[in-house]
């Protein structure tokens, strides 16, 4: 039989993949040495995005060698990575589905996949353990195409964490059940530690029935897709490529859309710009995007283009 094509086999070991990036940052919280950094103003690193992105990293490039892979935490060692760090498996679950026929094709060329090896590390530090997400995005000449978002602290039995959410446009999406949405209800999701006035000021234009505020960009599309909000509204340019990347692909291939706050799909190919500048609107599927958009007040929408 002939292998799968390239964008299937990325996705399974993606999902492979995660699982033991989870268990990495599991056993890093267990054994309480976070090695806290500050890479800027608000924007922390710890020895878990530091080993799992190693560890993505690692597995990837072993596998995929000649496709770019652009992780959040830069250039990591990978010569010294620990073997069993180090996933070949495939997904074969994954592997039984079909290829959508646009992506059967794909040069390594045409691909880049955007690695967040934990979201909501902010969160992460403080114990709020339900918003971390390892994000593993897959690019296709330039669009957000497929990707999987794991949560390591997702709680499946009394002793058994993680679960991964994978989607890719054209296929669907996997892992979640999704909620009926309430009539007459508008539930934002937004940033827990990096707001500031413009994502406030654009909050309360959309005129939300309740505001909910957590970390991650993968933990608030995970909401959209489990139907307990209705938008993520971000009207800051603090998310990367790296953020939105996998979470924009699964919401998508379900239905859903993100863009950033003019209606705008960003681009995620090798040569852009790492910031999210205009910043993050995603509905889920049933809501209608541009009508939170349109709600956007002018004078946020230029305070952020500067
Ligand atoms: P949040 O919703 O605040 O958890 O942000 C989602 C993602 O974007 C996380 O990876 C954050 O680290 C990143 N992010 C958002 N705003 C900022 C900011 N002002 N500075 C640094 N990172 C940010
Ligand atoms: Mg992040
Ligand atoms: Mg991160």
């Amino acid at each position: 039989m002939s292998p799968a094509p390239l964008v299937m086999r990325i996705m399974a070991s993606s999902i492979a993949i995660g699982n033991q990036a989870g268990k990495i940052i599991r056993d890093i919280m267990s054994a309480g040495e976070l090695g806290i950094v500050d890479k800027g103003s608000d924007d922390l690193q710890t020895e878990a995005d530091r080993s799992a992105q190693r560890c993505i990293l690692a597995s990837l490039s072993n596998q995929f060698p000649n496709v770019r892979i652009i992780g959040e935490e830069g250039t990591s060692d990978l010569v010294n990575v620990p073997s069993d760090w180090i996933v070949t498996d495939l997904d074969q679950e994954f592997l039984k589905n079909k290829c959508p026929d646009s992506l059967t094709n794909i040069n390594e060329q045409d691909l880049v996949i955007w690695v967040d090896p934990l979201d909501g590390t902010s969160e992460y530090t403080q114990g709020i353990l339900e918003s971390v997400t390892v994000l593993i995005g897959l690019s296709v000449q330039n669009k957000a195409v497929g990707g999987i978002i794991h949560q390591p602290y997702y709680k499946r039995s009394s002793d058994e964490f993680g679960r991964t959410i994978w989607g890719l446009k054209g296929l669907g999406s996997s892992g979640y059940e999704t909620k009926p949405h309430v009539q007459g209800e508008l539930i934002a999701t937004t940033t827990r530690s990096h707001s500031n006035e413009l994502v406030q000021s654009a909050l309360r234009a959309i005129e939300p029935t309740k505001v909910i505020r957590v970390g991650g960009a993968g933990y608030k599309v995970l909401q959209l897709l489990e139907g307990d909000a209705h938008a993520y509204v971000f009207a800051s340019g603090g998310c990367k490529k790296w953020d939105t990347c996998a979470p924009e692909a699964v919401l998508e291939a379900d239905g859903g859309m993100l863009t950033d706050i003019l209606g705008n799909h960003y681009q995620y190919g090798n040569d852009v710009a790492f910031p999210n500048k205009m910043g993050v609107i995603a509905t889920a599927k049933n809501v209608e995007h541009m009508s939170i958009i349109n709600k956007i007040p002018d004078d946020v929408k230029e305070k952020l283009s500067k």
